[in-house]
């Protein structure tokens, strides 16, 4: 098997435990990449020898970014709504119609192409793992084919046909489908079951059905949930002991405690705010609880399309008070975790081979020069699948 050795790197981020701080850092590095996987983490100066030698010229380099929550099969295009909403328009459920409508109309082909489109995309700018939800077919039909779509491109597929009642169904009707035929078409296509749960998609007895139903037919349950009010979602994760609640936005001190007591992920998805100009989830207020925080993208059409995890992270840092080696931490590492991987998000001997070298001395640009692009190079599975990571 093939081994590359990549020396001179000014500042590595592990995140591995077993080194000191909460990035485990470890400067003047170097990292040997045997076949898809990591095989050896330590300085530069007592590298061993490999097939291929990489200098980073001092650069920094961190795990992949692990984008646990995203929708990436759809169509169309809803910056007109954008638009409206940044003129004094509301941002509510209900735009997901419009998509949804889109999403029928195109082929599998169409489908296939958009989502390849977006995840090279996410790609160039350090995201190696992500995690991709249905939710724009609403029948059973679109529902199967959209997961299908997205297991071309991930392991971490989500079947979010509880995303929105679409029209010409009824609430009680259409939890019925969901739990039943099209569960049964989707979960040979998926690894996770997922609701909104909020005011105008599903109540939290229709989302602990659902996610009942999931469970029996051997799907992993996430929610969103307290995105736009507050509710009783976060709590009904908890109780069901998911292993991630996303948005969290607007928390009682008693969801805080759930979640604390529970060991639930809080995925906080900043980009959401920023794009529909809401007020931030209380990151501080969560860490402080020793809540454990993931920070994802939730790129999807309506409510936030960006797919970048380091506009995430500025935004967290920014907005939110985590610091940045939290935000980093959160975008990795703890993505990882609410994905209920451990073979991602650290870099580390035995761990796959997902590394990003930035175009900067330390992390810290990451959030320090929002909107800049400093992704130089990206490994993916050992893979260079991007810059020219054979130079050195
Ligand atoms: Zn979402």
């Amino acid at each position: 098997m093939s081994t590359t050795v990549i020396t001179g790197i000014g500042e590595l981020v592990t995140n591995d435990p077993a080194r000191e701080g909460l990035l485990g850092l470890v400067a003047d590095a170097a990292v040997v990449v045997e076949g898809t996987r990591i095989a050896w983490v330590g300085p530069t100066a007592d590298a061993p020898a490999a097939d291929v030698r990489v200098d980073a010229g001092g650069r920094a380099i961190i795990p992949g970014f692990v984008d646990s929550h995203s929708h990436l099969v759809f169509a169309g295009d809803r910056s007109a709504e954008f638009e409206a909403r940044m003129t004094g328009e509301p941002y509510t459920a209900g735009g997901i119609r419009t998509t949804v409508a889109a999403t029928r109309a195109a082929s599998d082909e169409q489908l296939l192409s958009h989502v390849g489109r977006l995840v090279a995309e996410m790609r160039s700018q350090g995201t190696t793992t992500v995690e991709i939800k249905s939710g724009y077919g609403l029948s059973v039909l679109d529902e199967a084919r959209s997961l299908a779509v997205a297991a071309q491109f991930t392991d971490e597929t989500t079947f979010l046909g509880a995303h929105v009642v679409p029209a010409g169904t009824t609430p009680e009707d259409y939890v019925d489908l969901v739990t039943g035929p099209m569960l049964a078409a989707a979960a040979p296509h998926a690894r996770w079951i997922d609701v909104f749960c909020e005011d105008g998609a599903f109540d939290v007895d229709q989302a602990r059905a659902i996610l009942t139903a999931g469970s029996d037919s051997g799907l992993r349950g996430r929610l969103h949930a307290n995105q736009l009010t507050y509710g009783g979602g976060v709590r009904l994760a908890c109780e069901l002991g998911l292993v991630a609640v996303d948005h969290c936005t607007y928390l009682s001190d008693l969801d805080v405690e759930s979640l604390s007591d529970s060991g639930t992920i809080a995925t906080l998805l900043p980009g959401v705010e920023f794009s529909t100009r809401q007020p931030y989830p209380d990151a501080r207020r969560l860490l402080d609880a020793g809540v454990r925080i993931a920070l994802a993208s939730d790129c999807n059409p309506g409510s936030c399309f960006t797919s970048s995890m380091a506009l995430c992270l500025a935004l967290a840092v920014r907005e939110m008070r985590m610091t940045p080696a939290e935000a980093l931490h959160a975008a990795t590492a703890m993505g990882a975790a609410a994905l209920a991987r451990d073979d991602v998000g650290v870099v580390a001997p035995g761990k796959a081979a997902d590394l990003v070298l930035l175009d900067a001395p330390s992390y810290l640009h990451l959030a320090y020069r929002p909107g800049v692009p400093l992704v130089a190079g990206v490994w993916q599975g050992g893979r260079p699948v991007l810059g020219t990571p054979t130079l050195g």
